[in-house]
């Protein structure tokens, strides 16, 4: 099948999920997850309609980004985010879904200081509680939250979660739910600055359970583009380095 062939399916079956909850397919917004996915490839799924592109590693996007930086499409990071690497995503990033720790925050914020502007961020959670995966415990999303709202250079958007990866419905959905739950027990203690519009969750293989749970944005890369060369461990480390836990 086409990438063009393969989006339109990712949005029938979006569109589906979505009549189980009442909402309509334009209120679903969808990231198309491109690592290793060449320029020319990543072209063809603009032209067939795909609106925003969610890359993992800031190099690697740089120079898709420098090809096709001229096609009507949005940049998102989606990946673990080295601080090394902070000016260099505000190249190309117009959201950044996987902010996790202060140290991050705090090197997002001088940058973006210096340069006069803000960023829409996610607040990535580890719903799993799997060691590998990158995100803040859900019992100190919270605070973090708050501790991130102080900061007028980064616009909090909402929560971004990788469910467990399992064939077990029921533990994925319980991911689901779990980010469901912290994001509106922000929304109740109202916190300023605290805009909860997008809950970021759901990938090829859960997406529509994803949304059966709340999400409104999922990130798709597998359905759309097929299966990858590279193995995902490479973007998602299994053993995190002494640089990210700083
Ligand atoms: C790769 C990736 C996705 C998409 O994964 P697929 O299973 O290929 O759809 C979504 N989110 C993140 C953070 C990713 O790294």
């Amino acid at each position: 099948m086409s990438i063009k062939e393969n989006l339109e399916l990712v949005k029938q079956n979006i569109a589906d999920a979505v009549t189980k909850v009442g909402k309509k397919p334009e209120d679903i917004i969808l990231v198309m997850a491109t690592k290793t996915v060449d320029p020319e490839r990543i072209r063809e799924a603009i032209h067939a309609d795909g609106r925003i592109i969610g890359e993992n590693k800031v190099q690697e996007a740089l120079k898709k980004y420098e090809v096709l930086k001229g096609e009507n499409a949005e940049w998102h990071f989606i990946g673990h985010l080295q601080t090394n690497k902070v000016k260099d995503v505000l190249k190309f990033a117009s959201m950044i879904h996987s902010v996790d720790r202060m140290s991050l925050v705090e090197k997002l914020d001088q940058r973006l200081r210096h340069d006069g502007r803000s960023m829409d961020i996610l607040v990535q959670i580890n719903t799993s509680y799997e060691e590998s995966k990158y995100g803040i415990a859900p019992e100190e999303a919270i605070s973090l939250v708050k501790q991130i709202a102080r900061y007028d250079t980064l616009k909090i958007r909402g929560l971004m979660t990788i469910g467990l990866f399992t064939k077990d419905e029921v533990k994925i959905r319980k991911c689901f739910k779990l980010l469901k739950e912290i994001n509106d027990k922000i929304i109740k203690e109202g916190i300023d600055r605290a805009e909860m519009k997008y809950l970021s969750m759901g990938m090829s293989g859960d997406y529509q359970i994803a949304i059966e749970e709340g999400a409104n944005m999922v990130r798709i890369g597998t359905a759309i583009f097929g299966a990858r060369p590279t193995p995902d461990a490479y973007y998602w480390p299994s053993e995190k380095t002494d640089a990210d836990r700083e």
